[in-house]
């Protein structure tokens, strides 16, 4: 079943079920203010005729001839029902007529009138005239007094409310079905309209889905409302962006990739195939140049598979605690000659009492070596490249500044992306591939830490990251 037609049936089945509890309560309601209404109206008129018989009794001094007055009252079948004052015959009466119910003394709806002895001198049925009524046949009475004295007493037996109250209950029951019938069609109308108004931008979503699928990924949905469909187009549109901008990526860094191989397999070919052709002779120059660009090839390689785990956070780090000042010694002992090398010179400032750090070492060394490898090659000689670590909070932080080329902020915003190198660098001989920031940042990111950077042209860079303290 489609959205729209379950929509459709659950608002029209809601309408009728809503229509049928109302009706249910309602008539219980209306058959309990209609059996009080009945009875009050018919206790009153009861009163009303007592006082009227009091007055006859008191005028003729006893009963005799009350009949003729009692007729004149018309109450029989008072019990069916009162309005406007008149007593209306009901059914019982007819059924009376046909004899079908002479023997079985007083039926639901006679009026009687009883002497102080309780015997009958004016029933509705002359039939009943003498007889005395059981009382549990009474239903509603009321006694008449003559000057204080009780001297009959008005009865009716079992009053009758049922054929009244039954054809209030149809005519409303008729009411109901019609509001049941017509709140059903409101209902069918107003489930069309909402179900066409949910299902429309649900359907768009469908349709750029399938085009998302087929590999369109320019389409995006309007987002046209601020409800659940409005947050799904919208995170709809998220993914597809994300997904346009990882499709870019996986294109350009294919493309960065092939670019990164040209260069050093193309060295290596053009050399291979002057070696072969016996244009140049085997040198030891020439072999180091050859494993140069091979160890340029494999350093690529190595690069882009720690990239890959980064990207898929499968970065396996052997993670322990490991103190700080070891971190910052060993990567110095590596880097120190190449600084001397070069003529720049190299600063440690580590605090004092520095915590153990939870990280790989390795990983960690890879890092510090990254950026201060980055510092020296940006750097020029008489220059000043400084690895510190201090606390802040629980992290450590460690940070290599230079007063190298430095970085212009539209730089800045790129170079923690893969294959990213600035036109300085670029012109350059010896620049990596662009790799190592990115790598970086996979690793620290990996430790739950964070990596950034700060600089200015002509005066220098500042690369920092936190690793988390060890908790004890
Ligand atoms: P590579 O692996 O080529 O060194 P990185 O990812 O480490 O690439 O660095 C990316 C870019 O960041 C570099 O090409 C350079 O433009 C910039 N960069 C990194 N470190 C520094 C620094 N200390 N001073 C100036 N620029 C830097």
């Amino acid at each position: 079943m489609k959205l729209g037609a379950k929509i459709s049936v659950s608002m029209v089945v809601l309408a009728i079920v809503a229509t049928l509890i109302v009706a249910y309560v309602a008539g219980i309601a209306i058959r309990r203010s209609f059996d009080f209404y009945v009875d009050r109206n018919l206790a009153y008129r009861m009163d009303r005729i007592g006082v009227a018989l009091a007055e006859y009794y008191l005028e003729e001094g006893g009963w005799a001839g009350v009949q003729t007055v009692f007729d004149g009252f018309q109450l029989k079948g008072a019990g069916y029902g009162y309005y406007g004052g008149q007593g209306i015959p009901g059914p019982r009466a007819g059924r009376r007529a046909m004899g079908a119910e002479m023997m079985m003394g007083p039926g639901s709806g006679d009026v009687f009138l009883l002497d102080d002895n309780g015997i009958v001198v004016a029933p509705s049925d002359a039939a009943l005239l003498g007889r005395s009524v059981p009382d549990s046949s009474i239903g509603q009475s009321a006694l008449i007094e003559a000057n204080g004295v009780t001297v009959g007493k008005l009865i009716i037996v079992n009053p009758q409310k049922g054929i009244w109250e039954k054809e209030f209950v149809s005519s409303l029951n008729n009411a109901i079905l019609w509001a049941a019938v017509i709140a059903a069609i409101i209902a069918l109308i107003l489930g069309m309209l909402v179900s066409r108004h949910l299902t429309r931008p649900l359907a768009m979503l469908t349709t750029a889905a399938s085009r998302l699928a087929r590999r369109e990924f320019g389409c995006r949905v309007p987002v046209v409302t601020g409800d659940e469909i409005g947050e799904l187009a919208k995170s709809f549109n998220f993914m597809a962006d994300n997904i346009e901008k990882n499709e870019r990526l996986r294109r350009n860094l294919i493309a960065d990739i092939a670019h990164e191989l040209r260069t050093p397999l193309s060295i290596l070919r053009g050399n291979l195939e002057l070696l072969q052709e016996g244009i140049i002779k085997p040198s030891p120059e020439i072999t180091i140049s050859l494993h140069d660009e091979v160890v340029r090839v494999s350093r690529l390689v190595n690069e882009l598979q720690d990239l890959s785990l980064a990207d898929a956070g499968e970065l396996r780090l052997a993670r322990r605690s490991v103190s700080a000042d070891e971190l910052v010694e060993k990567a110095s002992l590596l880097f120190s000659s190449e600084a001397k090398q070069k003529n720049v010179n190299f600063l440690i400032d580590v605090q004092s009492g520095m915590p153990e750090v939870y990280s790989d070492p390795d990983r960690i060394g890879q890092v510090m070596l990254n950026f201060l490898k980055n510092a020296l090659f940006y750097t020029e000689s008489g220059g000043t490249v400084k690895l510190s670590a201090f606390i802040k909070d629980d992290e450590v932080i460690f940070s290599v500044q230079d007063t190298g080329i430095g970085m212009a902020p539209e730089e800045m915003a790129h170079i923690f992306e893969r294959f990213y190198r600035s036109e300085q660098s670029r012109h350059r001989a010896g620049g990596g591939a662009g790799l190592g920031l990115a790598i970086s940042k996979g690793i620290v990111e990996a430790h739950d830490g964070k990596i950034w950077a700060e600089s200015k042209v002509n005066e220098g860079s500042k690369f920092s990251f936190s690793v988390p303290v060890s908790k004890r």
